[in-house]
């Protein structure tokens, strides 16, 4: 079985490990940069993307994991995990020195923070992603390749640079008020060799082909 990582330094880091477990991985937490060379690949889970930052600068853990995706080290970020892993964030976060929120980068894409959250704190909705057709096991939608998916305070990807591959997109939802787009696609999941990422949160609605995906790019059979 691959071996394979949650970055654990805060976010929902328990439903992906359940997660993983159920589509064969053997897991185990990491906190620390020796940590990193015990596993074939890594998800950082949801939760804050600013905290993490921190905390992954205070364990070490940046410049390290950064170096690694460098080389072609799989990681998988849901939500948080997804701000982590652009290479540019539309409208960072500042801490209290007026310096953004940094990330580990290593997708050539934008994206942009709580990007629903302005209209909808948090929603649910069926994404269709074609690529799931190709992995096992049961669908959390009525669509053998769509997922019932969680957005909360989610992010969407705004621009993608070339090598980056959508894997899904959903309509704005609709809202009251200025600035709205309702109905304008925004792009949601994408991969990039061996990185991949969602805006919502697969593992919460009992979804598990996502992180068999993930799976199945670590075996290099995806
Ligand atoms: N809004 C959060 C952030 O900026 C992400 C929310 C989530 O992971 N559910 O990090």
């Amino acid at each position: 079985n691959p071996r394979i990582g949650v970055l654990a330094l805060q976010g929902d880091v328990r439903e992906h490990e359940l997660a993983l477990h159920d589509g064969g991985a053997d897991v185990v937490k990491v906190r620390r940069p020796s940590e990193l060379d015990d596993v074939d690949g890594l998800v950082i889970p949801g939760g804050e993307s600013t905290a993490i930052d921190k905390l992954a600068r205070a364990f070490g853990m940046m410049d390290p994991l950064r170096a690694k995706i460098a080389q072609g080290f799989p990681v998988y970020g849901s939500c948080a995990g997804m701000i982590l892993l652009a290479d540019r964030v539309a409208d960072p976060a500042r801490d209290g020195l007026g310096q953004p929120q940094q990330t580990f980068g290593g997708i050539d894409m934008t994206v942009r923070r709580n990007a629903f959250g302005r209209q909808v704190d948090s929603f649910e909705t069926e994404v269709p992603m074609p690529v799931l057709s190709r992995i096992s096991g049961q669908s959390s939608a009525g669509d053998a390749d769509a997922v019932r998916a969680v957005f909360i305070r989610a992010p969407w990807v705004e621009s993608i640079g070339e090598g980056v591959e959508i894997l899904a997109s959903v309509p704005e939802p609709h809202h009251e008020g200025p600035g709205s787009d309702a109905g304008v696609a925004r792009i949601v999941a994408v991969r990039s060799g061996n990185l991949l990422a969602t805006s919502f949160h697969p593992e919460v609605t009992g979804e598990r082909r996502i992180h068999r995906l993930f799976i199945d790019m670590i075996r290099g059979e995806a």
